[in-house]
This record gives C-alpha cells, structure tokens and sequence, in this order.
C-alpha cells in the first residue's frame, strides 16, 4: 500500500491515480470538470492545494536541502496541505485543472470558514488575491511579508472566508528544472504553524475594497482589484489568465487570434512583416 506521508513515493504519480487511491474522498468522481478531493473533518479552517501540474511530475534528486523535481507546482503543495491537514485535523480539498483556470474547486460548495489557506505558490511570501480584510492582512503580516499574485484556486472559490495562497518555497513552477529549497518549505510551515496558534479561532471575512472611479478612456489594470480577478475582461466570463495586463478567457482568447488573422487577410496585411 502506498502511503500519503511519502512525498516521493505518492505524490509524484499519476493524477489520475491518487485520485483512485483517495476515491472515497472524491466528490463529483463522474465529472473531470468537477471532480475534487475533499476530506472533512468538520474544522473552521481549509487548506488547498492542487493536484493538475504543467509539467509531468518526475521525482529528480534531492541534494542537501534541495529537492529537483518536476510537478512541486503543486505536488508539493498537495503533500504539505494533506500532511498539516491530517495533524491539525483541518478540512482539505485538494483540486484539478487549476493550471488552466478552470479549478475544480469553483464547483465545491463551501462551509462557512473562520478562513481559508492553500499552499501553492513559490518563495516564502503570501499572497492574497484581495480576498481579504484590513485585519487580514494585519494578522499575516506578522509572520509573512505579503506580495501581489495573479492566480490560484482560492480566487474562484465561492466563498466570503478571507484566503491567503502561502509560499512553500518551491522556485521555477512551471519548469521541468524546479526545484524547492525544502528548508525554506519547513520554515514556512513553521510560520504556518504558528500563524494557525494564534488565530484558528479568529473569523476573517473579505472586505471589499473602495470601488474606483474610472477615468473614461482609463483600461483599468486589474491588478488591485482582484475581487474581479476570475471573470474575463471581454466576456465576463470565467477561466481566465492575464495576458498583457488584460484578464482573458481562453474561447476570447482564441477568438481575438483568429478575427485578427482573418482582419490581416482581409486587408492583405502579412502580419510577419510589421
Ligand atoms: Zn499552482
Ligand atoms: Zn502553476
């Protein structure tokens, strides 16, 4: 029997294949686009993590503290999430398709949480996507310096728990040559530890911030408005990625490349030569 404590040994095989070992643990097991890993253990607190990757996950070597592997974005993270989860006896819920915008966990219905943490993000900072509050941010800033992100599960989450995406010290994420510091990695889950003593009974709910008036003619960056973060700037709709400073989905995307390769031809414009 494989063990979940293994982070080797476990968490570097097939997607597909951890989701058959926790399969009694999955919700919507029918559906690709829905299923997720969800493990209740009726806490106020979630941890998130991912399980999709870009890179297939391949275990390297581990050289001192260094750890090369591909797929630490977010294997590692899923391995952390489930290992603190289990110790702290926290919910987990552990996603898919989160790569390309389309995270499972937008389907998940949400129990009212005191908050909210995922563990999928390089380096040693946090993020909070401004799924937070004044007080929030406060409360992190303490343990953590706390940086801007574009993209995690967290932010397509229905809820009004505030979250925070914490760093776990892998580097390069979506690179077949990432590797983690896994000093840095405990370090954090020290912090994390310490962050969670101090305030596992304290309810943090998002507070939105001032809404901003637009100049006319202003494209608004959507960097400090993250509230706004999962809907597409053209269609509003959902699974996007930024793309020079725009937040697209995937079919805008794809619509915008073909209506300008059909524009240039329509006016006899080989675009290579601009
Ligand atoms: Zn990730
Ligand atoms: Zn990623």
């Amino acid at each position: 029997m494989t063990k979940t404590d293994s982070l080797k040994e476990f968490w570097f095989r097939s997607t597909k294949q951890i989701f058959r070992d926790l399969n009694k643990h999955v919700l919507d097991k029918g559906s690709r686009h829905k299923h997720r890993i969800f493990i209740n253990r009726g806490s106020n607190i979630l941890l998130m993590a991912h399980l999709d990757t870009v890179q297939k996950p391949k275990w390297d070597r581990l050289e001192g503290d260094t750890l090369y592997a591909a797929g630490l974005d977010d294997r590692l993270g899923c391995y952390l999430a489930y290992r603190v989860a289990e110790n702290l006896g926290l919910d987990l819920l552990l996603t898919d398709h989160e790569e390309c915008g389309k995270t499972t966990g937008a389907f998940h219905t949400l129990k009212d949480y005191n908050w909210i943490a995922e563990f999928d993000r390089g380096g040693a900072d946090v993020v909070t996507y401004d799924l937070d509050s004044p007080e929030f941010i406060d409360a992190l800033d303490d343990f953590w310096g706390v940086g801007q992100g574009t993209y995690s599960d967290i932010a397509s989450l229905d809820t009004t728990a505030c979250c925070v995406n914490v760093g776990i010290g892998y580097q390069l994420d979506h690179s077949a040559d990432s590797y983690a510091d896994l000093s840095e990695t405990a370090n954090q889950m020290q912090r994390f530890q310490q962050f969670y003593n101090k305030y596992k009974d304290s309810k943090f709910t998002q507070v939105e911030s001032e809404p901003i008036d637009w100049m006319e003619d202003e494209i608004p960056s959507r960097k400090n408005s993250r509230r706004f973060w999962d809907e597409c700037d053209i269609c509003g709709g959902g699974g996007v990625k930024p793309i020079f400073g725009y937040l697209l989905c995937r079919d805008c995307v794809e619509y915008m490349v073909e209506s300008c390769r059909i524009d240039n031809e329509l006016a006899g414009i080989d675009h290579r030569e601009r």
